[in-house]
């Protein structure tokens, strides 16, 4: 049998995929399954991003790039910090990986060495500190509860940090809460970092434009400019511009850091795909009118499944600010018995057994450092929504 590496018994594997195959392999077998677990919009990618890939494909658009994207996909991504975020950047700056997971892996695997410590706020999306692991760092979870809106407060950073942090991971909109922090939360945060000139910031701002009920987004590069020298800005467009599987996501930093996380794809993965790319380059330049359209969408379904899951006996859901996320809490529902007499020991047990029962897949917070929680992804139909608003409203007016 193969020795397995060290590092990648490090890692566990992502229990948000691990539900999603889950539900398909129910749905396979005929079960009536409503997955709320996957984070992927429902919509199709646009109908120009989708012409300008065949366009690419026709004009031989279909050979290796420079590793770390085309110069003219770098320079729409100049371009749309300068718009979009008041950041100004050079192509030499700027990173296009194959994925915002893979923006941040080659980040990482270019700065985390054994013994240096990645600030995390809990609950926070599965990979990063799998990644941190697979990297031999130390990640640091900083619980931020319901209490704090899931935010990372200024007190909770400053406790957080070490002589050995090397980075603070900034998610907002949040995956999975859907928390987003204000301008004003970004500088009281800003002015801890600036106590602590050895960390460094990665902001992963994918969801930046799924925001509602007119909220200003910032990235804390552009809130205390003083930060610029040491962030990383990420951003992609898998989650906005519908593009899951084209496989592209961008940052922009300090050109030291740029280029050893090109050295990192020279050597290993090379270019993301040529004609992603180019579609890409019309995402980012070409008309936004979509955006509006798919946040609209988004906002409605919100509003319905907060309103609904607040009606669950013993459940409580916050109103997030962005993303596609519902973050409830299910602690009022931990100690109860199902009809079946199973004990709802916790929330792991709790997503297994709305599953068996009521075939309704949720991701049990847990896999994201918060326990007593559970996270809904609403990118799906209002149809499904409304449904499995009703069958979870059942399962747990069924527990006693
Ligand atoms: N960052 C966050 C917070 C995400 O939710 C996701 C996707 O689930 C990613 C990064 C990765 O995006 P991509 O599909 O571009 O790799």
């Amino acid at each position: 049998d193969i020795r397995l590496s060290d590092a990648i018994a490090r890692v566990k594997p992502s229990a948000t995929i691990a539900v999603t195959t889950k539900a398909n392999e129910m749905k396979r077998q005929g079960l009536d399954v409503i997955g709320l677990g996957a984070g992927e919009p429902d919509f199709d990618t646009p109908e120009n991003i989708k012409e300008a890939a065949i366009r690419a494909m026709r004009e031989g658009k279909t050979k290796y790039t420079p590793s770390d994207g085309i110069p003219e996909l770098k320079e729409a991504i100049v371009a749309k910090f300068a718009r979009e975020n008041g950041l100004t950047y050079k192509p030499s700056q700027v990173n296009v990986s194959p994925g915002g997971k893979a923006v941040l892996f080659n980040a990482f695997m270019a700065t985390l060495n054994a013994g240096d410590e990645v600030v995390i706020p809990a609950p926070y999306w599965v990979s990063y500190p799998e990644m941190v692991l697979l990297c031999g760092a130390t990640p640091v979870a900083v619980p931020c509860g319901a209490d704090t809106a899931y935010k990372l407060s200024p007190e909770k950073l400053e406790a957080a940090i070490t002589p050995k942090t090397k980075w603070l991971i900034l998610n907002s909109p949040s995956n999975p809460t859907g928390a987003a922090y204000t301008g004003a939360e970004l500088k009281a945060l800003a002015d801890v970092l600036l106590r602590h000139p050895q960390v460094w910031i990665l902001t992963d701002d994918m969801y930046e434009h799924l925001v509602y009920d007119g909220f200003e987004y910032k990235t804390i590069a552009q809130v205390e400019p003083a930060l610029y020298d040491r962030t990383l800005t990420m951003n992609g467009v898998s989650k906005a511009y519908a593009m899951t599987g084209w496989r592209i996501g961008y940052a922009a930093g300090p050109e030291k850091l740029i280029g050893a996380m090109r050295k990192v794809m020279d050597q290993s993965t090379s270019n993301p795909c040529s004609i992603s790319q180019w579609a890409s380059v019309e995402a980012l330049n070409g008309p936004q009118d979509f955006l509006p359209v798919f946040r609209a969408a988004y906002a409605k379904r919100r509003n319905l499944m907060v309103d609904g899951l607040n009606q669950a006996a013993g459940i409580v859901c916050p109103k997030p600010e962005g993303a596609f996320y519902v973050y409830p809490s299910c602690a009022g529902l931990i100690g109860k018995k199902t009809a079946g007499g199973a004990v709802i020991d916790s929330d792991k047990t709790f997503a297994a057994e709305l599953l068996e029962q009521e075939k309704v897949a949720i991701v049990f917070g847990e896999a994201f450092g918060l326990p007593e929680t559970f996270r809904i992804s609403y990118a799906t139909s209002d149809a499904a929504l409304t449904e499995a608003l009703v069958r979870i409203q059942r399962f747990c007016a069924s527990l006693s």
